[in-house]
């Protein structure tokens, strides 16, 4: 994990994405990284430019993760935008180009599912054939504990102590996209870090989505694009894909479901 963060995080100073952000030329990466780019573009695509790979100077200037955390100007949030969408990254092989020389290329809503995909990759090499594997909300359930398929409660998006539901896998990742974990509140709104790319502010659509697929990088990359799209079309998004399953919580706190997500449900 933490060699790929070496390779695909936007803080380390000589990551791909790094030297992708700062390079004006076209760039040769990892495999690693065209890898997660590959898919990346996939979703954003698929999604219609809802999951988007260029937020890096957006997410730059909204800056959740600092203390001084405020609402952007919309002049800043426009120029913020200006070039991003997923036609600004040019991907062939391990090349990569940039359609604009200020874009910033953000991983953040893919790249730690990747890093679990691959950490169970290195698990099974080694034979294990039982195992959790979280990293902050990005799991993969392998195999079985014990006697019977892993069992995982999805938190509640407004109560930090409650399980929402409780959904039984085996072999599958479980991945959740919220906005109460990182967030701040101002005239009894609420910023969070999931970005609408069409206005450059918080999506407003979703509380929570838990995606459950065979990649988690996948899984990362749709509950990302779903939270973003919100229910209708998140929804949408989904039947593009048969094999994967979603719960999402909408901004009034109902709760909708894919058709198949009942098989996975354990009735209380
Ligand atoms: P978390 O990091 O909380 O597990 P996500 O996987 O949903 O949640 O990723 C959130 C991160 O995704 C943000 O911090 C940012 O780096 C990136 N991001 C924000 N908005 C978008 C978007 N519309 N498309 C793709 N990535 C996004
Ligand atoms: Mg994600």
């Amino acid at each position: 994990l933490e060699r790929l963060d070496h390779l695909l995080s936007s803080h380390r100073a000589e990551s791909d994405i790094t030297r992708l952000s700062q390079n004006q030329a076209e760039l040769r990466v990892s495999n690693e990284t065209a890898e997660v780019l590959t898919l990346g573009l996939e979703v954003a695509y698929a999604s219609a430019g809802a999951f988007d790979l260029t937020l890096g100077r957006l997410k730059e200037l909204w800056a959740l993760d600092s203390f001084s955390a405020q609402i952007p100007s919309a002049t800043a949030v426009a120029t913020a935008l200006a070039g991003t969408g997923p036609q600004a990254i040019k991907l062939s092989g391990q090349s990569v180009r940039k359609a604009q020389p200020e874009l910033q290329v953000d991983l953040g809503g893919v790249a730690k599912g990747y890093g679990v995909d691959r950490a169970v990759a290195v698990l099974k090499e080694y034979g294990v054939t039982s195992a959790a594997i979280n990293a902050g909300g990005d799991m993969y359930l392998l195999g079985q504990q014990q006697t019977r398929p892993w069992r995982i409660g999805i938190q509640h998006p407004r109560r930090a102590d409650a399980v929402l539901e409780t959904v039984q896998v085996s072999d599958r990742a479980v991945v959740t996209s919220g906005d109460y974990e990182r967030f701040f509140e101002h005239d009894g709104q609420r910023y969070h870090h999931l970005f609408d790319p069409k206005s450059g502010f918080p999506a407003r659509g979703c509380r929570s989505v838990t995606i459950i697929a065979d990649s988690v990088a996948l899984a990362d990359a749709l509950a990302t694009a779903v939270f973003v799209l919100g229910p209708k079309d998140g929804f949408k998004l989904l039947q593009k894909y048969p094999e994967v399953e979603g719960l999402v919580v909408d901004a009034q706190g109902q709760r909708h479901c894919s058709q198949g997500w009942g098989k996975y449900l354990v009735t209380p």
